[in-house]
């Protein structure tokens, strides 16, 4: 028997649909954004290339922590996406507990129960130092 009523589950799995598009959709806009955004005349085409400025390094620095940040969130999605469907979601990963409705609702990736996901977060601030 499912864990989740079918109402909540339709709910999730068309958040879950929606936000993966919105992640790709951006994902998709940053990577092709300097060959797609001005194909016909591109006045500023030689401004873009300039040579080495230093903050082009920064700056794609930033870019690559958060493509790393929505490339994690997409894998996040597609899991949630792909429990949905096998009829795993809704479960504790940890312990097994049905996660409450409200909580998946709230965060539609979530992948613990409320009791499991304090422990975890307890563990990574004793068993390491402040992360970054
Ligand atoms: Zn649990």
């Amino acid at each position: 028997m499912p864990p989740l009523s079918p109402s909540v589950s339709e709910v999730l799995s068309k958040r879950l649909h929606e936000a993966r598009e919105d992640l790709l959709a951006t994902l998709r806009s940053r990577t092709d954004a300097p060959d797609d955004e001005a194909p016909a005349i591109a006045p500023l085409a030689h401004q873009g290339q300039s040579d080495d400025a230093p903050q082009s390094d920064m700056l794609s620095d930033i870019e690559q922590h958060l493509a790393d940040h929505e490339s994690a969130l997409l894998h996040e999605i597609d899991i949630a996406i792909g429990k949905l469907e096998s009829g795993g979601a809704g479960i504790c990963e940890a312990c097994g507990q049905d996660i409450p409705e409200d909580r998946l609702l709230a965060t539609p990736t979530v992948r613990l129960c409320i009791a499991c996901q304090e422990q975890l977060e307890k563990d990574r601030h004793t068993g390491r130092g402040p992360s970054m």
